[in-house]
C-alpha cells in the first residue's frame, strides 16, 4: 500500500481497529489499543506488546476490579516494510491477527498462539501466520530531518513525484532513494 508516512499508517491502523471492533465479532475496546510503526522490523510484519498480568492464563478471566488497567493495554506494531509490500487486504489480515492477541490481552491479561487462539482465528477468518515480505526497492526520506518515512516496492505516484508530498514530521518534501 502507498502510505506517505508512519502517521498515515497509524491512522489507517486506528481506523481499521475501530472498524473491526464495530463490524466483526472481535471483542476489543479500541480505547485500550495503541498503534505504532516499526521502521526497522524486517521479519515480523506485526507484533503486539503488552504487560502480562502476573499469574494470568488464557481462558481464565481474572477479576479486573481493582486491577491495573495497564495489563489490559496493548500496542500493536506493524512493520513499515510490510505495509509497503502488502496490499490492503493482506495488511488488514496482519492487523487482525494482532487484534486477536489484543482480544486475549483485554480478557485475560495474557495471550499466546494456543488452541483458544487458533479456534478464534478460524472463527473470525484471520490467518495464523503472515506472508513474508521482501526488501523495498525505494526509500522515502524527509528532506527536513532526513528520517526514512516510507518504503516502496514498486513505482507509485510518491516515487514518481516525491516533491509533491509533504511529510508529517517536518512538512517538507520527500526525497526518493533507489535501493535496487
Ligand atoms: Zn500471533
Ligand atoms: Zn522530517
Amino acid at each position: 500500500m502507498c502510505f506517505t508516512d508512519a502517521a498515515a499508517l497509524r491512522g489507517w491502523m486506528a481506523h481499521e481497529t475501530r472498524r473491526a471492533a464495530a463490524e466483526t465479532a472481535l471483542a476489543v475496546d479500541p480505547a485500550l489499543v495503541s498503534h505504532a510503526v516499526s521502521s526497522r522490523a524486517k521479519r515480523r510484519a506485526g507484533s503486539c506488546r503488552y504487560t502480562p498480568l502476573p499469574g494470568g492464563r488464557v481462558g481464565t478471566e481474572p477479576d479486573w476490579r481493582g486491577r491495573l488497567r495497564l495489563h489490559r493495554e496493548a500496542t500493536v506494531t506493524l512493520a513499515a516494510r510490510a505495509a509497503a509490500s502488502f496490499d490492503e487486504a493482506t495488511l488488514r489480515d496482519v492487523l487482525r491477527h494482532e487484534l486477536l492477541h489484543v482480544e486475549q490481552v483485554q480478557a485475560y491479561g495474557v495471550t499466546d498462539h494456543g488452541p483458544a487462539f487458533r479456534e478464534r482465528a478460524a472463527a473470525l477468518d484471520v490467518p495464523l501466520d503472515c506472508p513474508p515480505f521482501a526488501d523495498p526497492a525505494y526509500r522515502l526520506r524527509c528532506t527536513g530531518c532526513a528520517d526514512v518515512v516510507g518504503r516502496r516496492y514498486r513505482r507509485c505516484p510518491t516515487v514518481e513525484e516525491p516533491r509533491a508530498y509533504r511529510t508529517a514530521c517536518c512538512d517538507a518534501p520527500l526525497a526518493v532513494e533507489d535501493c535496487r
